[in-house]
């Protein structure tokens, strides 16, 4: 399998569904694509490669219990993360926060396709932020608004686990950089928000735009392009909150472990 390959769905995973056989040390990751553009579209997706100085400098050390490996020879980049932030959010899931054994590969070289890919009814995750903490879809489980039904699990930086211990996002990742460290701290000099992840067809994902807030001026999929920064997307304050479809053709390998036996305490149970 190569770094570039779709993997395909073992079963439909959301937030607080049944997990029997995540975590049985298989080594899959969960992520299901529509692979269906469903009327969406792009607006001005370009190539881009990027060299490994750039991707580590966008990269939140000191936030994350991660690895970054980043080799320009293979065109790859790989983040090995256990998915547990390394700051008190003020939990409010009744599951637990388990190592999730991550280990995600994206090409250095992000490449538009000729149609985008749906993903705002995908369940699992879609990106991972700048600290090695995966990002999903804008629906719950049931294919609710996650953070309409799910809002009051949200902890203080804005993420929660689920049914596997596997702690996640719906929207902006606030303490990406730390829980005292406001994302706008990093922006650009002109104003734009900074990366706080990575899709899973590589173009990075900035924070919320404080002059588009509700993404009004972005393309279906959250994205635009800049001279500056070429395309990307932004996280936003509405639906879909991450990103709205892939403009790219690529997809990352997700691989995640699971917790470890014994390690998940999900006693808790959905919150409601
Ligand atoms: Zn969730
Ligand atoms: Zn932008």
């Amino acid at each position: 399998m190569t770094p570039r390959t779709l993997l395909l769905p073992l079963l439909l995973t959301g937030c607080f569904e049944d997990s029997a056989t995540y975590g049985d040390g298989s080594g899959t990751g969960t992520w299901t694509g529509s692979g269906e553009s469903n009327g969406m579209s792009q607006e001005g997706c370009q190539d881009r490669t990027r060299t490994c100085a750039e991707i580590r400098a966008a990269f939140a050390d000191g936030a994350g219990d991660f690895e970054l490996d980043c080799d320009e020879d293979a065109g790859l980049f790989t983040v090995y993360s256990s998915g547990v932030p390394l700051y008190d959010s003020n939990q409010t899931t009744p599951n637990g926060i388990a190592d999730q054994g991550w280990q995600v590969t994206w090409s250095l070289t992000a490449t538009c396709a000729d149609g985008v890919e749906d993903v705002t009814s995908s369940r699992g995750e879609i990106g991972m932020t700048v600290n090695g903490i995966p990002f999903y879809g804008p629906e719950d489980g049931q294919g609710r608004d996650a953070i309409v039904y799910e809002g009051p699990t949200l902890d203080d930086c804005n993420g929660h686990s689920d049914n596997r211990c596997s702690y996640h996002h719906h929207n902006e990742p606030v303490c990406v950089f730390g829980t005292s460290t406001d994302i706008m701290d990093r922006a650009g000099d002109d104003g734009h928000p900074p990366v706080v992840a990575f899709a899973a067809d590589g173009f990075p994902v900035h924070g919320v735009d404080p002059d588009d807030p509700d993404g009004a001026e972005l393309d279906d999929c959250n994205g635009h392009q800049d001279a500056d920064r070429g395309y990307h997307y932004h996280m936003t304050d509405d639906y879909p909150y991450t990103i709205g479809c892939l403009a790219g053709q690529d997809r990352f390998t997700a691989i995640s472990s699971g917790a470890a036996d014994g390690e998940c305490d999900n006693s808790g149970g959905p919150p409601q």
